[in-house]
């Protein structure tokens, strides 16, 4: 038995003919129970592909498929959207003057009234929003409102959660315990989660499986630090990690030697060392980064930035040596 949930096959959509926008060409499969992060900056078509997997867009070319069968698109039946996914937006569509247990128990029929608050209170246990239960939604935070959001679209035996730019609203320190929050919830559950996100940091941290969209094109997919590690493009490079990027003259300016246009790394994959010999970078910016700082460098007219995690021990005007100590090349 494959474990494959969700199968994009050659999946297009055009707002409209012979124009930028939607998406075009994109193929990839989810498996169950997995994380999966799909990020590119805005516009790049991550709700288009999110709301086509849901069923809520009549796409051109290609399809869906969620255990082997056919995703029916809005045309093809009364209510779009499939029975087994839901989706969180980031309005959360709350009911704002009812109670958080009512929210989430409104998915929920009344044929059964015993099971119907078990498996409530379970999914707000999950949630670790229990002790919300009778607060109303308007007296919750905006992280808080998220959960219940969370909540209320996992009640009804859920198997695919859609989360739409889910950290957007919140500060960043929130922003980390709902990630692990998603994690957690996805491992305890077993329920399979695509987010959309235009941060990388969102996806890196929490995803089984990361897909880079750009102008609508998938780029690249598969397990986080694989991509980061090997991109297949520049962008993806640029996207994931801040990469310096140097035209092959310029790499060779700096000791680079290139066989192909562009050079390509890390900052953190340049080494400042403490040779007193050759000191031939010298430091023209000092960015703070909270626990570490990164160094605008420049050799013979060329600019590259390096990590420097012992905080001020190189100042600007100061002159260092860097061992690049591997780069990619596109
Ligand atoms: P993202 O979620 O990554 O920001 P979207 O999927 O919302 O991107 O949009 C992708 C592209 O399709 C954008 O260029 C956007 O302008 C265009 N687009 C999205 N929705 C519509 C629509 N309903 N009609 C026309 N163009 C649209
Ligand atoms: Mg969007």
């Amino acid at each position: 038995m494959s474990n494959i949930l969700i199968s994009v096959k050659n999946l297009t959509k055009q707002y409209q003919a012979e124009q930028a926008g939607g998406i075009r060409n994109v193929s990839f499969d989810i498996k169950k129970g997995d994380v999966v992060a799909i990020i590119g900056e805005s516009g790049s078509g991550k709700s288009t592909l999110l709301k086509s997997i849901y069923g809520l867009l009549k796409t051109d070319e290609g399809e869906i498929y969620f255990e082997d069968k056919r995703v029916k698109g809005p045309d093809e039946q009364l209510i779009p959207g499939h029975k087994q996914m839901k989706m969180v937006t980031q309005d959360f569509s709350l009911n704002i003057y009812a109670k958080v247990y009512d929210n989430i128990a409104s998915q929920l029929s009344n044929t059964d009234l015993k099971t119907k608050a078990e498996k409530t209170l379970a999914i707000m246990e999950h949630l670790r929003i229990l002790p919300l239960q009778n607060k109303k939604i308007i007296e919750l935070s905006g992280g808080e409102q998220q959960r219940v959001a969370i909540a209320k679209a996992m009640v009804s035996d859920t198997q695919v959660l859609l989360l739409d730019e889910p950290f957007s609203q919140v500060d960043a320190l929130l922003k980390n315990q709902l990630r692990a929050d998603i994690k957690r919830i996805a491992a305890e559950t077993g329920v399979t989660v695509i987010l959309v996100s235009h941060d990388p940091a969102d996806g890196l941290f929490l995803a089984d499986q990361l897909l880079i969209l750009r102008n609508g094109e998938l780029l690249q997919t598969g397990k986080p630090a694989e991509i980061y590690q090997q991109p297949k493009h520049i962008y993806t490079a640029q996207i994931l990690g801040n990469a310096v990027v140097l035209a092959r003259d310029e790499a060779e300016k700096i000791g680079l030697k290139a066989q192909k246009d562009f050079v390509v790394f890390y900052p953190e994959w340049a080494e400042i060392i403490n040779n007193w010999s050759s000191r031939r970078y010298e430091v023209k910016d000092v960015y703070y980064k909270g626990f570490y700082e990164e160094l605008l460098l420049e050799r013979n007219g060329v600019n590259v930035r390096a990590l420097q995690l012992n905080r001020a021990e190189h100042q600007k005007n100061d002159h260092v040596q860097l061992n690049i100590s591997r780069y990619l090349e596109f």
